[in-house]
Parts: C-alpha cells; sequence; structure tokens
C-alpha cells in the first residue's frame, strides 16, 4: 500500500475525537468557557440526560462581533498567543481546541451571545462540522452566552454514540460528579444544573448562590448535614530539592498549602465509599490518584472502615505544575510530586490525629 495523506476533515473528526472524548469533556469544556468569561451565573441544561443535548448559559462577556468567524476554528484562542505564555495564564482554556472539536463530533452546534456593547442585541450562529458559520440572525438578548450541542457522537463517532446511549446515566452521573466539583471551588459564581427527560419531567440536580465560601457552596450541594462533619482543612509546608542540575550544593525550596475540607476522623463520621473526594491544584478540578490515596490511607489509620469526604486545593507555584498533559487537562503533572505526596502525609497525618485527640479531651 502506498503513503498517503489522510484528507483535512478525516484529520479534523479523529483529533477532535481526542479532545472531546466523552460527555463529561464536552460539558467541562462549555463551562469553563463560561468561567474563562468571567460568568457569574452558569445554567448547564440537559435533555435526556445529555443524549438530545446540553446547553450552557452565562452571563459572561459574550463573544465580539469580530471574533465571531474564527472562535470554532482549530487552535483559534483569545487566551493565549505565544508557548511562553502557558507558564502564566490562568484561564481554563488555551488551545483553541474545545468549539473547534465539538463541532466536529456533534449533530449540530448552536451559539447566541450578546455583549455588554452589542446589548440588547444578540447574534445567533450555527457551525457546521469544520467550524464554519452556516446561519447568522440577529435576536433579542441580554449579556453573555449560550451554547447548545445536540446530538453529540451521532453520525460522527458512531460506536462512541452507541456507547453512550447504553450508559448514558453512568456518564451522566459523571458530569454531575465534575459541575460539582466547579460548583464547590468556584466562589461568587452561582451554577445550576438541570436535566430534563424526553417525557418533559424536569428535575433540578443541584443548584449554588454564588456563595462566598466554599462551606456554603458544600452545604447548597451536599446539604448540611455533610457539612457537620467535616472538619476545615489548612496545611502549610515547605519541600526543599536538591538541585540536580547545579554543582552547587543549594537546594532550592517551593511552598505548598492545601486548603478545603475533610471528614472528622473519628469512626461514623466517614463515608461507606469515596465518593465525594475532590482535587484541585489551584482552584482547577483534577485527577490525582496518588493524592486521593494519600487521604484515604492517612484517614483510614483512624477510622479504619470508613473513607473520607475531602475537598483538598492544592496550591503550588504556578511554574511546578504542567496542565498541558492530556487533551482533556484533567490530569496535572506536579513536579516533585513524590515529595510533596511525603510532606503531605506527614502533615495529614498529624492534623488527623490532632484533632482525634481534641476529641477525646473534650470527652473527659
Ligand atoms: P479556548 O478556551 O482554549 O480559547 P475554545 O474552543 O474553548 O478555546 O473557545 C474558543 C474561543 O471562543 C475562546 O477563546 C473565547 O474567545 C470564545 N468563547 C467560547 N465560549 C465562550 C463563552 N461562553 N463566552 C465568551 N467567549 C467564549
Ligand atoms: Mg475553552
Amino acid at each position: 500500500m502506498s503513503i498517503r495523506e489522510i484528507d483535512l476533515s478525516s484529520v479534523h473528526r479523529i483529533t477532535s475525537g481526542q479532545v472531546v472524548i466523552d460527555l463529561p469533556t464536552a460539558v467541562k469544556e462549555l463551562v469553563e468557557n463560561s468561567l474563562d468569561a468571567h460568568a457569574t451565573s452558569i445554567e448547564i441544561r440537559f435533555k435526556q440526560y445529555g443524549l438530545e443535548s446540553i446547553e450552557v448559559s452565562d452571563n459572561g462577556d459574550g463573544i465580539p462581533e469580530e471574533d465571531m468567524e474564527g472562535i470554532a476554528l482549530k487552535h483559534y484562542t483569545s487566551k493565549l498567543q505565544t508557548f511562553s505564555d502557558l507558564e502564566t495564564i490562568e484561564s481554563y482554556g488555551f488551545r483553541g481546541e474545545a468549539l473547534s472539536s465539538l463541532c466536529a463530533v456533534c449533530s449540530s452546534v448552536r451559539i447566541t451571545t450578546c455583549t455588554e456593547a452589542s446589548k440588547p442585541r444578540a447574534t445567533r450562529l450555527e457551525y457546521d462540522a469544520i467550524g464554519k458559520i452556516t446561519s447568522k440572525a440577529r435576536i433579542a438578548g441580554t449579556k453573555g452566552t449560550t451554547v447548545t450541542l445536540t446530538k453529540i457522537f451521532e453520525g460522527r463517532l458512531p460506536v462512541r454514540r452507541l456507547d453512550l446511549v447504553k450508559n448514558c446515566k453512568r456518564e451522566f452521573a459523571k458530569c454531575v460528579s465534575l459541575l460539582q466539583a466547579y460548583g464547590i471551588i468556584k466562589l461568587g459564581v452561582k451554577i445550576i444544573v438541570s436535566n430534563t427527560l424526553t417525557s418533559g419531567k424536569r428535575n433540578k440536580l443541584f443548584s449554588t448562590n454564588g456563595n462566598s465560601s466554599v462551606d456554603r457552596n458544600i452545604i447548597n450541594i451536599f446539604g448540611a448535614k455533610q457539612i457537620s462533619n467535616l472538619q476545615p482543612l489548612s496545611l502549610e509546608f515547605e519541600i526543599s530539592r536538591k538541585s540536580l542540575y547545579s554543582r552547587s550544593k543549594a537546594s532550592n525550596s517551593s511552598s505548598i498549602q492545601v486548603k478545603g475540607f475533610i471528614s472528622n476522623p473519628t469512626p461514623g463520621n466517614g463515608r461507606s465509599s469515596p465518593d465525594r473526594q475532590l482535587v484541585y491544584v489551584n482552584n482547577r478540578p483534577c485527577l490525582s490518584p496518588a493524592v486521593s490515596k494519600c487521604f484515604n490511607e492517612c484517614y483510614r489509620q483512624f477510622n479504619p472502615t470508613q473513607y473520607p469526604f475531602f475537598v483538598a486545593d492544592i496550591c503550588v507555584d504556578r511554574a511546578s505544575v504542567d496542565i498541558n498533559v492530556t487533551p482533556d487537562k484533567r490530569t496535572v503533572l506536579l513536579h516533585d510530586e513524590v515529595l510533596l505526596i511525603e510532606s503531605l502525609r506527614d502533615e495529614l497525618l498529624a492534623c488527623l490525629s490532632e484533632s482525634i485527640s481534641s476529641v477525646s479531651s473534650k470527652a473527659q
């Protein structure tokens, strides 16, 4: 067989399927775009667990007229210009891949948007599979953006569509957990999540009130009962390493803060499964099996039959974390992870044993 170049639209569909791997990633990308646009209210509406459509409405900055052509094209972003910006970038998005990939894997993508300057005139746009505008209409609207995705994967990635149809409730549950993670950490942002079934019945999953503290968000999402058996977590430590590269014996150190909440370690206060464990790195929800394992192992030394609820935001120096490891950006690379986990374990054990001893001294 001769070697040939793959045609561009096939390349686009192949790579898009790697960016938007599943329903949760699609939802995550839309919510992150709303957060990047400084929204203080975000409503996420699923139809039939997301199989029919997913709609995310925000009251953020909106999309200016001159950007409308470009936003759904590959690598068009308003957030990053050069590679070195990656070291300092604070926004969730930076690669300009989400909208373009969503266009490639959804039956349709519709965006209605309105900026402060264009208010009360909004623009309703539809994009085709390669991210080109196919229709544009002026309508009345308020500041913000609504993105509607219909029938994700249908006709575009058939195997993935079949898999989603089969497992839609499980995938939907993952979306809700992911949205809870943003709902908890985001202060001053109201997040409302609902699902409407084909029968027309609408279920509200949760909503936060734009609170100014994480504990208020925990109450909104998991209830007052959950907060009653938690204790605040506030750890601060340094990790130092000998520089591998310099000839001098000088070591450099970086300071780490871990903020959040954890179940009281006394038996009865934990949970029967590790279902509410939220890890963040610098405010970004992420997956860190090593951090989760460390929390579970430490907690279970005091309460061996249960798992902790925990919210842990690991704040590290921006230069010692790489968020661009996987297309969904959920896996982050922490430099010195082994050293960090070692110190975290010591600090966490000390903190939990202190709370155990304060409970027992109160009981006496
Ligand atoms: P990225 O987030 O990496 O820039 P995306 O494909 O997710 O790439 O979005 C492309 C661009 O579309 C963004 O840079 C932003 O300018 C614009 N955009 C997308 N969603 C919104 C939104 N909800 N509000 C305002 N602008 C948006
Ligand atoms: Mg984005």
